[in-house]
C-alpha cells in the first residue's frame, strides 16, 4: 500500500525515513517543559579517579552559534528550563580559541559570559552545572544578580583539604575557594550553590577530613551530595598510597552528612517566609511537584517542596 502511495505522491528525493518526521527541537527524553542544554563534549583535566577524558578525549566545545540556535528551537517548543552541561562548563570555548560566531545577526562569544548572557535573552530559566570556581566565573554572577540566568551554580567540589585536591588533580584547586564564594554572595545573596564530596579518598587522613568538616561550616552550600571513595577500573588514583578502610570511610560519611543536613536545614528555614518562582513539574492528586530557582527537579522529593498543597506561581 505505502508503495502504491508514493507511486502517486513520490517522496521527496533526499528525504530520510529515520530523521524527516523528528520534530525541529530534536528528540528529547525529557518532559516538555525543561532540557538538557551539552555545550561541548570532553575535559582537558585528568583528575586521578576519574576515566572520562580517557573514553570521551578532550574538550571539544560546541561552535556558539550551534549551541545557540538548539537553544533557541528548544524555547520554541515551550521548555521553560534549560540545564546547561558538560564536563566542564567553566571551560567552554578554550580549545575553539572562544571564536565568535554569529547568532540572530549579531556576533557572540564563545566563552561562558557570552553565551550565559545570549541564553538569557530566550527568556527560559537558564542553569549551570559542572563549573569550577575559577576567576572567569566571576563575570556571570552579575547576570544571576539581574534575574537573567538563575542564581544556581553547580560545583562538584569533592574536597577541600588542598593535599588531598592535589591528590585528585582537581581543577582550581589552588583557588581560594571560601572567598571567592562569599564575593558571590555578596553581588548575588540569593546564589545557590549545589556540590559534591567524596570521603575516603586514598591518604585521606582524619585532619583532612576534618578540614572538609570546617569548609562545610563556612561555606555554607545549599545542597549536597557526598560519596565515598570506590576505586574506578584504569583511573591514576588506584595506585596511590594508604587506601582509607570501609569502615573509616562509611563512619565520615556518616559524619559528613549528619553536619551537612543541619546545614541545609538552616538554608531552607532562612527561605520561610519568602516567596519563590517555581516550574510545576507535575500535578498528583495530594498536590504538586515544583522546581524552584535553587533546586532542580532532581531534589525535589528531599527538600521540602515536594506536594505543596497550592502551586506558588508559575
Ligand atoms: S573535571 Fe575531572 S572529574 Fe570532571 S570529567 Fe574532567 S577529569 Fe573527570
Amino acid at each position: 500500500m505505502v508503495s502504491q502511495v508514493h507511486d502517486h505522491v513520490p517522496p521527496p528525493g533526499d528525504q530520510d525515513p529515520f530523521l524527516d518526521l523528528a520534530p525541529p527541537q530534536g528528540i528529547k527524553l525529557t518532559p516538555r517543559h525543561y532540557a538538557y542544554l551539552k555545550i561541548s563534549e570532553g575535559c582537558n583535566h585528568s583528575c586521578s579517579f576519574c576515566v572520562i577524558p580517557s573514553m570521551r578525549g578532550k574538550l571539544r566545545s560546541r561552535p556558539v552559534n550551534e549551541v545557540l540556535e538548539e537553544a533557541e528551537r528548544l524555547a520554541a517548543a515551550g521548555v521553560r528550563e534549560l540545564l546547561v552541561i558538560s564536563q566542564d562548563t567553566s571551560a567552554y570555548g578554550v580549545d575553539i580559541r572562544y571564536q565568535t560566531g554569529f547568532w540572530q545577526g549579531r556576533p557572540v562569544k564563545a566563552n561562558m559570559l557570552g553565551l550565559c548572557e545570549a541564553l538569557a535573552d530566550l527568556g527560559m530559566w537558564v542553569r549551570l552545572h559542572y563549573v569550577y570556581p575559577y576567576p572567569h566565573v566571576d563575570k556571570v554572577i552579575p547576570l544571576m544578580a539581574e534575574g537573567k540566568i538563575l542564581p544556581y551554580l553547580d560545583i562538584p567540589f569533592q574536597h577541600a583539604s588542598p593535599r588531598i585536591l592535589k591528590l585528585m588533580k582537581r581543577p582550581a584547586a589552588c583557588e581560594n575557594t571560601l572567598q571567592r564564594i562569599n564575593q558571590w554572595r555578596q553581588i548575588c545573596p540569593d546564589l545557590s550553590i549545589r556540590s559534591t564530596f567524596i570521603v575516603g579518598f586514598p591518604g585521606e587522613t582524619e585532619q583532612d577530613f576534618e578540614d572538609l568538616l570546617d569548609f562545610l561550616d563556612e561555606a555554607q552550600l545549599d545542597r549536597v551530595g557526598c560519596f565515598q571513595y570506590s576505586p574506578v577500573d584504569d583511573a591514576q588514583a588506584n595506585s596511590l598510597p594508604n587506601p582509607v578502610e570501609e569502615p573509616v570511610k562509611q563512619e565520615r560519611w556518616e559524619r559528613f552528612m549528619e553536619k551537612q543536613q543541619q546545614i541545609s536545614r538552616d538554608r531552607l528555614a532562612q527561605k520561610i517566609g519568602g516567596r519563590l518562582g517555581v516550574i510545576i513539574d507535575e500535578k498528583n492528586g495530594e498536590g504538586y511537584l515544583l522546581r524552584s530557582s535553587w533546586q532542580d527537579a532532581g531534589s525535589r522529593e528531599k527538600n521540602g517542596l515536594t506536594n505543596q498543597p497550592k502551586p506558588l506561581g508559575k
